[in-house]
């Protein structure tokens, strides 16, 4: 069966084989830089499943992994970097090499809130990897470790990256037609 969603794709910005060496050649970069440490990777649900779930099986050193789940306070469509922790970690951070796998790093706002609430936990070291950078868009000054791939200021979905909930499990990522938002 074709995939249905298709017809709701204007193009197509990173294709699966694209996505998988990006993947291949992060997860490389992280398995050099974390040998012999005690590395946790930390995802934020839900935009970073699909990447956590192909990253953690292109490292080659022992980690751990843990999920947390956080809503941002904010009138309508603006993040307010104000987040409340709706699924907290399961983990104690102190002693482990703390690395938070992201989706797409926009405004930096509800990241730079989440890393200042990891740190008060005492990890012995926190780096940030995301799949997806957009430079433009960021108001507060957050930087990444670990980036996957500089995008332009598009609103993209797929591998994760949601519209309205939909469209997370497209296998490549997007930009939608503008007749999808209900323009
Ligand atoms: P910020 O960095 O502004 O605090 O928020 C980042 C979050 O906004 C991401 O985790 C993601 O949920 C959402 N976001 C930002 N840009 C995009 C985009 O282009 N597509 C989708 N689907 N979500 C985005
Ligand atoms: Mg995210
Ligand atoms: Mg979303």
């Amino acid at each position: 069966m074709e995939n249905q969603m298709l017809g709701d794709i204007e193009k197509v910005l990173f294709s699966e084989e694209q996505l998988a060496e990006i993947v291949e050649r992060i997860g490389e970069q992280i398995s050099e830089d974390y040998q012999g440490k005690n590395l946790l990777l930390v995802s934020v649900l839900k935009g970073s499943v699909v990447f956590m779930a192909d990253l953690m099986r292109a490292i080659k050193v022992p980690c751990e992994v843990d999920f947390m789940s956080v809503s941002s306070y904010g009138n309508g469509t603006k993040t307010s970097g104000i987040v409340k922790i709706t699924k907290d970690l399961d983990i104690n951070l102190e002693g482990y090499d703390l690395l938070v796998v992201e989706d797409i790093l926009d405004s930096g706002l509800t990241l730079s809130y989440i890393l200042e609430m990891m740190q008060a936990r005492n990890p012995k070291s926190i780096r940030l990897c995301t799949l997806f950078d957009k430079p433009e868009r960021r108001t507060v000054n957050v930087k990444a470790d670990y980036v996957g791939a500089v995008v332009p200021d598009d609103f993209i979905v797929g591998y994760g990256l949601d519209y309205a909930q939909k469209y997370r499990n497209l296998p490549f990522v997007g930009v939608l037609k503008p007749e999808v938002y209900g323009g």
